[in-house]
């Protein structure tokens, strides 16, 4: 698992000739294993954060550092999962599975097919491998997209309102099932939410960070209820 560190990250947007803050001088830490959910109002900077954390924006100033190292664009080790499930409609749900490694030029042996299947069973999709996208709920093909960001076995998920488009009973199904998951290998897990009950229910750690730029977030422990 990776330790995260963002260093006084300030992110400004441009956009028709005004400028938008959205981080200032944004400091957090997070040890390697835990799950850790950024809450606050919608608007407050978590997904500037986490794209930031992602390598997807460059911070305007500051910096983020993955167990020392400054982060500088999307790297090994770091998967992320977006509130809508992008899986390639023309392959099915194992081909999409298994995108991440192809990409990366990795070896796809038996093993590989064997954690995949793993994965498919633990998000209740060992029916459907063979299916295609389309074919599949909104609630399924999130699991799908879930099972895909973790294919590579990285240290570090970064999640934006995976279930922000489901409906409340899929998404407590899928919060437990993400817990099995975040047990099942160790990796630190940072997850974008406006449910406070999810945060509190999921995480060892809740940001609550505030609309206001600049101003001091604060940093909850969670006493462990965890199933
Ligand atoms: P949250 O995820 O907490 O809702 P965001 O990180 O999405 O917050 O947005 C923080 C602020 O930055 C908001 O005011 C938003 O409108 C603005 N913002 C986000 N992305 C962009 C962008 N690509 N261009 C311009 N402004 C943006
Ligand atoms: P979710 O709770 O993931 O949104 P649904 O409530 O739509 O899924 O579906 C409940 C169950 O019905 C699924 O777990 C699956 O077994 C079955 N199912 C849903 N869509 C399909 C489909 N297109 N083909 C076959 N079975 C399906």
């Amino acid at each position: 698992a990776t330790s995260v560190s963002i260093q006084n990250v300030t992110k400004r947007y441009q956009r028709s000739g005004k400028t938008i803050q959205a981080l200032a001088e944004t400091s957090l830490d997070f040890s390697p294993g835990k799950f850790i959910s950024l809450i606050g109002p919608s608007g407050c900077g978590k997904s500037t954060l986490l794209k930031i954390m992602a390598g997807l924006e460059t911070a305007t100033s500051g910096r983020v550092l993955f167990d020392g190292v400054p982060v500088t664009g999307p790297r090994d080790g770091t998967s992320v999962a977006f509130q809508k499930p992008t899986l390639l409609p023309w392959r099915n749900v194992m081909d999409n599975l298994l995108l991440p490694l192809q990409l990366t030029g990795a070896k796809i042996d038996s093993s590989v097919h064997d954690h995949a299947r793993q994965l498919l069973t633990l998000m209740g999709l060992e029916d459907f491998a063979g299916h295609f996208p389309r074919e599949l709920s909104g609630g399924m093909e999130q699991r799908a997209a879930i099972a895909r960001s973790l294919i590579s076995k990285p240290r570090l998920l970064l999640m934006d309102e995976p279930f922000g488009a489901l409906d409340e009973f899929t998404r407590e199904d899928l919060n437990d099932e993400l817990l099995s998951l975040w047990a099942n290998e160790p990796k630190t897990l940072i997850f974008v939410t406006h449910s406070i009950s999810e945060a509190v229910f999921l995480s060892d750690q809740i940001v609550v960070m505030k609309a206001r730029p600049g101003a001091v977030h604060d940093v909850i422990d969670v006493p462990l209820a965890r199933p």
